[in-house]
């Protein structure tokens, strides 16, 4: 049974920097492209970053049962991991590396069970978190209130998974990601 990564934390706690150093660093892991109803950001990639579609076409997908999960992250914007993309990483034989909210990962932690290796990523204080969130500067005011909001609470969910790293330091938290994965693939 092939062995699939899970990263989970708030918005702006680095967690995507970290998939994209192991999807570098290991060819076998692909990324679980979403699909999302969220606008498309300057630098982001159709069908790379996102699959990015309608409310209405999103919610056919719900209706027709296409999604391992589904979330309303924030007001009026979905994010779910479609089933065809998961069996389109497993027919070529890869790891499927997850990045999604609290949520929505421990939906997928039930569903894959002991095959799935699941991290949590934390920040190191709500204070770093916020500025994260204003350095990367993708957020309006209003949305960026909302996203610390919905971090601060995620935080309460960290004991749920398999491992904690503490995003003090990228460089050093993509190596301690690192050995989690070998330990986890070693066994
Ligand atoms: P962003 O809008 O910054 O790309 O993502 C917002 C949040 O939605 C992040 O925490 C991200 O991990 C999460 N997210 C991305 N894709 C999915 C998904 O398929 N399902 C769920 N539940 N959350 C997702």
């Amino acid at each position: 049974m092939t062995k699939h990564f899970l990263f989970c934390g708030p918005s702006g706690s680095g967690k995507t920097s970290i998939v994209k150093y192991l999807l570098a660093k290991y060819h076998f892991m692909r990324f679980s492209i979403s699909a999302t109803t969220r606008p498309k950001r300057a630098h982001e990639t159709e069908g790379q970053d996102y699959y990015f579609m309608t409310i209405e076409n999103f919610r056919n997908h719900i209706e027709q049962n296409h999604f391992v999960e589904w979330e309303q992250v924030y007001e009026g914007r979905y994010y779910g991991t479609l089933k065809s993309e998961i069996e389109r990483i497993e027919a070529i034989n890869c790891s499927v590396v997850f990045d999604v909210d609290v949520e929505g990962g421990l939906k997928i932690k039930q569903h894959f069970g002991s095959n799935l290796l699941a991290v949590f990523i934390r920040p190191p204080s709500a204070e770093d978190l916020r500025e994260r969130l204003i350095a990367r500067n993708t957020e309006t005011a209003e949305s960026l209130e909302i996203r610390l909001n919905k971090s601060i609470k995620e935080l309460e969910y960290e004991n749920r998974f398999d491992n904690i790293i503490i995003n003090d330091d990228l460089e050093q938290s993509c190596l301690k990601a690192e050995v989690l994965v070998n330990t986890f693939l070693s066994h």
